[in-house]
């Protein structure tokens, strides 16, 4: 059991991850951690789930110098989900140093991002086509990057984005350090290592790539035609309080999803074919436990985080075992025990005998619940239904309570700065520098971080100042 506080980290760093509730550091972060203080370039290969993300982003945040406004970290990511994850969680490890995280992703305006980059900004996490398009476009300065992070490795490996990321990596400076995160470690993988890396320690989580302690696997043999009945007599009997349920393609997802919603279970989904707003939201709100059903594809889900999901059914098998190994990766997270569910046809035998060769056991096959179990398991399950799963967002809540963000309206057509702001607050009672956060000045409004619970106080304040001569309102943000 090691403590943060073994790591020489800043008290700021210390007390935001004392707000996210880590207390110990996993054994990834043991091993990466010192490592990275240590400038050294990293090769780390762990299963999903054991933190990596705060691996990395512990000491990026730690090491972040405040004064530059042009980005020192670039995270590369396979998806969009997984960038706004990242952006989220570092935002919440450096919020006490008050780093600026932007996350830019295909699919959503360039110019909000392009517009979010121009202000001081310390850490970029994004998509490798996005972050392509803003560095040909001029609107992401890499001059003074210095961690250039490559997260889900084999991931963009598969999506076809290797190409994108060299691109990249050849744009970064030389002097960088890099890290290399994957759950597996393909050649191409181990080549782009060796090409771009310099001396990389290598580093191997070894767990048994699935641990079958924290993870209850059962194996059903069904039919396709039965799979939905089987589905609904195994949530029935588990009553798992949120779970992923994936299919193999979009089509086989909306069929799903249609088909439980008409039945009134409270589910919706994600996949690939979807809006990007509307695949954020339903994240958001599958996390903020609106919903207890995910089903989903393989791109879709990957990565995301996800605490209190009790159950994963692979509704399809997935088409090699690396998925396979992803998709239970969403379950037993953080120590927690979770219980994975397949279904395998008998045209599936050949394909799972490769998915439990590669895991290196056998799934345990299950009878099937028989109808006076399914009847019996009925009545607490409706009931469960109509309660709301709880949110699982408790630990964020708890960092931002210190936090107020509030709204101001007046920008930069007011011509404006974050200095006549901090001048005007500091000007308040009680107020200090180290209480005014990330100041964000669009061209109407601005919004600015209150910290240490004096949003409130700011507030009032500034009620009866000016700020540059101007009357400016100033209330509590609500986003
Ligand atoms: P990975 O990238 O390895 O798949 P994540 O970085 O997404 O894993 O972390 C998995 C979960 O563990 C997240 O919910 C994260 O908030 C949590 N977590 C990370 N580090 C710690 C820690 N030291 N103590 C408790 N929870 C942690
Ligand atoms: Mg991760």
């Amino acid at each position: 059991m090691t403590k943060f506080n073994e790591f020489n980290l800043s008290p700021d760093i210390l007390k935001a991850l004392d707000g996210l509730g880590y207390h110990e550091a996993t054994e990834v972060q043991l091993q990466v951690i010192p490592a990275v203080l240590n400038k050294e370039d990293l090769v780390v290969q762990s299963k999903t789930g054991s933190g990596k993300t705060a691996s990395y982003g512990i000491p990026v945040c730690e090491q972040m110098d405040w004064e530059e406004n042009k980005p020192q970290t670039l995270i590369l990511v396979p998806t969009r989900e997984l960038a706004v994850q990242i952006q989220e969680e570092l935002m919440h490890i450096g919020r006490f140093k008050r780093l600026k995280v932007v996350a830019v992703y295909g699919k959503s305006p360039f110019k909000d991002q392009a517009q979010q980059l121009k202000q001081k900004t310390h850490i970029v996490v994004g998509t490798p086509g996005r972050v392509l398009d803003h560095l040909e476009r001029g609107t992401l300065s890499l001059k003074q990057m210095n961690t250039l992070i490559l997260d889900e490795a084999d991931e963009m490996l598969n999506m076809g984005f290797f190409e994108t990321v060299e691109m990249i990596l050849k744009m970064t400076p030389q002097t960088r350090q890099t890290l290399l995160f994957s759950a597996t470690m393909p050649t191409r993988i181990k080549e782009l290592a060796n090409r771009y890396l310099i001396n990389p320690s290598e580093i191997k989580i070894e767990s048994e790539s699935i641990a079958t302690d924290l993870v209850e696997h059962a194996l059903y043999s069904v039919r396709m035609q039965e799979k939905v009945r089987l589905l609904q007599d195994l949530l029935t009997v588990e009553t798992p309080d949120r779970c992923i349920v994936f299919c193999s393609t979009r089509e086989a997802v909306e069929a799903l999803y249609q088909g439980l919603k008409a039945k009134g279970y409270p589910t919706n989904r994600l996949h690939g074919g979807m809006e990007q707003k509307d695949r954020l939201e339903v994240m958001r709100n599958f996390k903020m436990g609106q919903f207890a059903f995910l089903i989903a594809t393989d791109v879709a889900a990957r990565g995301i985080d996800i605490s209190d999901l009790t159950h994963v059914f692979n509704f399809d098998l997935p088409d090699d075992q690396e998925a396979f190994v992803h998709r239970i990766g969403r379950v037993g997270r953080a120590g927690k025990v979770g219980k994975a569910i397949t279904f395998v046809t008998p045209f599936e035998t050949k394909l799972l005998d490769q998915i439990q060769k590669y895991i290196g056991f056998e799934l345990p096959e299950m009878e099937r619940p028989v109808a006076t179990e399914v009847e019996k398991a009925k009545a607490a399950f409706l009931t469960k239904l109509k309660q709301r799963p709880k949110a699982s967002l408790q630990k964020r809540a708890d960092t931002n309570n210190e936090i107020m963000k509030i709204y101001l309206n007046g920008g930069k057509k007011k011509k404006l700065r974050a200095i006549d702001f901090v001048g005007t607050i500091l000007s308040i009672e009680g107020i200090e520098k180290e209480d005014i956060g990330i100041i964000d000045i669009k061209d109407q409004v601005t919004y600015i971080d209150i910290l240490n619970g004096k949003g409130w106080t700011v507030i009032d304040g500034l009620k009866t100042k000016t700020i540059k001569g101007k009357k400016i309102k100033a209330q509590k943000a609500y986003n």
